[in-house]
């Protein structure tokens, strides 16, 4: 059986590691390509434009999403906005890459969504799972870039992020950066099944 590129979609709860296991797969597996959002936040040390985000003004978001150039987007945590610009997906899957999209719950359901309503690629839900509730809280508060107020709304979505779990296709616990890189890797590459599930 040959080999298809597809579309996965990675999202789970705040400090689950999404975005480190993304890293890694960026880092370790050049041949996936990795989608790079649109968003409203500033940067964090370290982050470059282009790379980790494009980081763009309230203005340029305002006119991405009037001119249909993101294919989802959302607002996070209630303080910042995110997107997907739509362009480059579509090329790297015509141009045979499997693509990842690393996102928050409401832009999955957004892309099931629309996968849904106008037809596309072959795509698969990924769940990236804590190995506890404990640990999920331990990341977070670990993590420390956040004030005690933007913890406690982080905390909050994640619960209702957690509950979400049922809705996707996959779950990978998240217990090892590396191994949960190569499952979801693995799940990427991997020859598609007729599977009704
Ligand atoms: P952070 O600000 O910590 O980099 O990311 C915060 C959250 O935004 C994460 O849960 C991440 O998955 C989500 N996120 C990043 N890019 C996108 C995007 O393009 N669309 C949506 N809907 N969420 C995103």
């Amino acid at each position: 059986m040959a080999e298809q590129s597809r579309l996965v979609v990675l999202a789970g709860p705040t400090a689950v590691g999404k975005g480190t296991v993304a890293a890694a797969i960026r880092d370790e597996h050049p041949d996936v390509w990795y989608s790079v959002s649109a968003t409203t936040r500033p940067p964090r040390p370290g982050e470059v434009d282009g790379v980790h985000y494009h980081f763009v003004s309230d203005e340029e978001f305002d006119r991405m999403v009037a001119e249909g150039e993101l294919l989802e987007w959302a607002t996070v945590h209630r303080v910042a906005r995110y997107g997907t610009p739509r362009k480059p997906v579509e090329a790297a899957l015509a141009a045979g890459r499997p693509a990842l999209l690393e996102i928050d719950l409401q832009g999955a359901r957004q892309v099931r969504e629309t996968l849904n309503r106008d037809g596309g690629p072959e795509a698969l839900f990924v769940f990236l799972a804590p190995p506890s509730w404990e640990e999920l809280v331990r990341r977070l508060v670990g993590r420390g870039t956040e004030s005690e107020e933007e913890r406690e709304r982080r905390l909050e979505t994640a619960r209702v992020e957690l509950a979400a779990e049922a809705e996707f296709d996959v779950t990978i616990v998240n217990r090892e950066v590396h191994d949960a890189a190569a499952q979801l890797v693995a799940l990427m590459t991997a020859p598609s099944t007729d599977s009704e599930a």
